[in-house]
Formats: C-alpha cells, structure tokens, sequence
C-alpha cells in the first residue's frame, strides 16, 4: 500500500525529487570532503555546496504555492501531513533567510576551518576569533530574520529539535544536572568504576582492531550491501539514501575503546536511517526527525547496550583473541575499562555520568553569546570559569578548553543540546525497553528484537511526526530526564 494517495501531495512529491536529489547529492559531496578529498580541493567544495544550497533555495522558494495549496487540504493522512509540515519549515527558512545572508554564513563557515583547526593545535584562540565573531554575527542576524519576537536561542534551536524551546532545556537541565552530580559523587566515593584503567594507555594492533569492528558490525547485524565503513579524523554517519548509509570510525594509537565504541555510535544513528521506512524515499520525511532523537539511538547501542555487562560478555572473547593486550585482564576488567568515570575537560572522551555537564555548560554559554551578554573575545575565560564550575577542573590551554569543538566552526549554535536530549531519550528507551523484558540483552537474539522495537517505534516514521508528537507516541509523555536518572543509578549505585 502507498503512503500517499492525495492528488496534490502526489504531485507535491513528484516535483520535490529534484531537490531530494540536491540533499543526495549534498550529502554524498559532505562524505567525500570528510573521507577522500585532497585539502586543496576544499575552496571548490565551498563555492559548489553554496551554490547547490542557493539552488535548493530557489527551486523551495518555487513550490510555494503548491505547498500552500497542499496545506490546506482537509483529509490528509499522518504521512501526508508529515510530508506537508516538512517542506513547509523548509519554506519557511527559505523565504525568511535571503539568498545573499545563506552565501555569507556558507563562506565565513568554510573560512574559519582551516583558521580553527590551527588555532586548535597552537592552542592559540585569537587565530580562530575574528572568524568566530563574524560568525557569531551572522548567527544572531540568522536568528532574527527566522524568529524577532523570541530569544535568539529558540530561534535556531527550533532548526535542530522541532518545537523545542529555551524553557524545555531550562526545565529539563535543572532536574538533570543535581541529579547527575548527585550520582557522580556517590560513583567516585564507592570506587566501584574506577577513575583510570591501564588499558586506557595500551597501545592496539590498528589491523587486529579492524577485525573487532568488522566482527562488531556483523554481531549488530549491519547490512553490508546498503552501508559501509569508512576511517575520517571525526567519526560520523550520513544518509545517501535509504540503501546507502555510511559511517566512519578513527583509530587513534591508544585506549582502543573510544574507536570501538565510536563505531557502535555511529551504526546507531545508520540503524535509524536504514530502517526508515523506503516508501518515504526522497521525500522530505525519509530522514531521522531530530538532533535528539538521532543522538538518543547512537546513544542507546553505544551506552545502553555496547557498554552494558551483557554486551561485554558476548564480546570479551573475541576482543581476547585479536588484542593481545587484553590477555592480562578478565572480563570484569574489561567491563570496568569500558565504564571508567571521572570529571575530565575533553567532551567527547567523557563518560556517561559526566558528558552532560559539558552540554549544559555549553547551553548556557551559547545563550549568553547570541544575547551578546558574552563578547567573543571574553570566551576563553568565561569558558574556563563556566568549566572550572561544572567539572572542578580548569583548561590548561584553550585546546583544551573554548577551541576543542568544531561545531561553531560549521555556524552551528544550540545544536549541543540535542547531545544530552540524546541521552534523555536513551534513557526513556531504557526504562521502557527494561519493562518490556528486551533489555537487559540476552546474547545474540536480543540484537534483532531490539532492532525491530526500534523500527516500528521511532525508526519508520522518519520525520513524519514532530519529535515531541513521536515521543509522546512512543512514551506517553515528552522529553523527561527520569529515565536517563534511573537508568544512572542503576547501573553505577546498584549494590553488587
Ligand atoms: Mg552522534
């Protein structure tokens, strides 16, 4: 059976294929920057990816009377309305962001790339600022052509998570944030998941390691005619099209668990690409719907599962025969290495009890930056006491402290938060999938249970619901950080 049937929606779709062809063709180029491209080629990649968005942006702005035409049709089915209410916040941001503002954001984030990266190694932040600022200008024009009468924050939040707003991170942080640090103490006071483990320093065989992952990407049951593996400096994924995802890993010379549980991440985010429902190809629905709730899957296989005492027991003999380092240390040492826990300054070598103090510092900051509360020039030293707060620990340098992520390099504000919410969700995933006796996994059998909860619950609609419609599907209710607690406290303060 056929999702749409509607006459004008029908048509609607036909003539969106061109530009679902721009996204195919947008993303496959992203791909190749990342994996394959030698760096001289990066100045033509900017100029064609500006000039395919503007395309993009006149063939929307085309569409509108059709799309306002469709919009008011009566009897519309859930797909239907999905498809509308899609192209429409497309239309949307077209018609509110002129042509010659979306060139200037497109250039000044390709230029500060290259400045970003070697303020990065020199530690040296005045190389990046200039750039940062006039970033940071185009972001809060960005923000007041797309939203005046709200704060700036909400504006471009609303481009990440759908309908999500300042007041909804505000509630949802000051229930998670005390509770967080409440478990964090009790964690280190047990010493249970110890600070540091002396694998975290063992050199690996870069090829044996391969191997795991190959192994890994089996176990979870990829499928290997409609996804690949590639090795990019920082692991992602990204949709082609529905029979063509892919996903990078890194291997860097030690602590071989953060390249392992990178590639369990980043299947997480294919999985809920491969698993959209194909009827949903290009259209503008045939995608995951959020930030959030593409964070919450790659979060659910790298934490909720791969880091579970299950999953490392299916997997502790495997990693015991290719890597030669494991051979002193059981599997509850192993267990203990994938779960250490300590207040550290890098976000994403953090563990689970920590990582949402480096959002929710980074919210508050971003809030201030686009009010203009916080100058740009102020950052490294507002960061380093905002950081020193949450964490305990202060910035040696701005490498480790303002310039470690590249996210405001891209233009990227209040995508940060979907990172926790990722967590939140996973959490929810949790609490319902325990009640549901799939969690905890038992042995192999789980893997595709789970994956097919996952399709039928979130995974096939695509975008087809805003996020706070599919959650309060799913769950009942919308973002709720209780989930995320219990799951916390059972796993780091159960006894035993
Ligand atoms: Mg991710």
């Amino acid at each position: 059976m056929t999702l749409f049937s509607n006459p004008l929606v029908v048509d609607l779709l036909a003539k969106y294929r061109p530009i679902a062809a721009m996204t195919h063709t947008s993303a496959l180029f992203q791909w190749d920057l990342e994996t394959n491209m030698p760096e001289a080629g990066a100045n033509a990649r900017a100029q064609a990816q500006a000039e395919i968005e503007l395309l993009r942006q006149k063939m929307t702005l085309d569409l509108t009377g059709l799309i306002e035409k469709a919009e008011k049709q009566k009897t519309l089915n859930d797909a239907e309305k999905g498809v509308i209410r899609v192209i429409k916040r497309e239309l949307d941001f077209y018609q509110k962001i002129p042509a010659d503002l979306l060139e200037q954001l497109q250039k000044a984030t390709v230029e500060a790339s290259v400045p970003w990266r070697e303020a990065r190694k020199k530690a040296d932040f005045r190389i990046f600022q200039p750039h940062l600022e006039k970033i940071t200008d185009l972001k809060r024009k960005q923000a007041e052509r797309l939203n005046p009468s709200t704060h700036p924050y909400n504006a471009l939040l609303d481009l990440f998570e759908e309908g999500l707003t300042i007041t909804d991170l505000d509630q949802i942080f000051s229930v998670l944030i005390p509770q967080l640090k409440k478990i964090l103490a009790k964690t280190l006071g047990q010493g249970k998941f110890p600070e540091k483990h002396p694998l975290e320093e063992a050199d690996y065989d870069v090829e044996a390691l391969k191997q795991v992952n190959e192994k890994l990407t089996s176990l979870l049951d990829m499928p290997g005619k409609r996804f690949r593996q590639d090795v990019s400096t920082h692991p992602f994924s990204i949709r082609i099209a529905g029979d063509d995802v892919r996903i990078t890993t890194r291997y860097q010379p030690k602590n071989f668990k953060a390249s392992m549980f990178g590639l369990i991440h980043e299947c997480g985010h294919a999985l809920y690409e491969l698993q959209v429902d194909r009827e949903l190809d290009f259209t503008p629905s045939g995608t995951g719907v959020s930030s959030g709730v593409h964070e919450s899957q790659s979060r659910f296989w790298e934490n909720i599962v791969g880091r579970s005492r299950q999953f490392t027991s299916m997997t502790y003999p495997l990693l015991k025969t290719k890597l030669s380092s494991l051979s002193l240390y059981d599997e509850n040492q192993v267990y203990s290495y994938f779960n250490t826990v300590r207040p550290s300054l890098i976000r994403v070598e953090a563990d689970e009890l920590t990582y949402n103090f480096h959002i929710a510092m980074r919210y508050e900051l971003e809030k201030k930056m686009l009010q203009g509360t916080v100058q740009v020039s102020e950052l490294p030293s507002v960061w380093n006491d905002m950081i020193e707060e949450y964490l305990g620990k202060r910035p040696p340098d701005d490498a480790q402290g303002v310039l470690q992520d590249v996210h405001w390099s891209w233009g990227q504000y209040a995508n940060f938060p979907g990172y926790s919410l990722g967590n939140v969700i996973a959490g929810m995933l949790w609490n319902t999938l325990t009640r549901k006796q799939l969690l905890p996994i038992k042995g192999d059998k789980s893997i595709p249970a789970l994956k097919g909860w996952l399709a039928e619950n979130i995974h096939k609609p695509g975008a087809t619901y805003p996020p706070k419609e599919l959650l309060n599907r799913v769950f009942g209710h919308g973002y709720d950080p209780s989930g995320l607690v219990s799951y916390l406290e059972n796993k780091y303060l159960a006894p035993n």
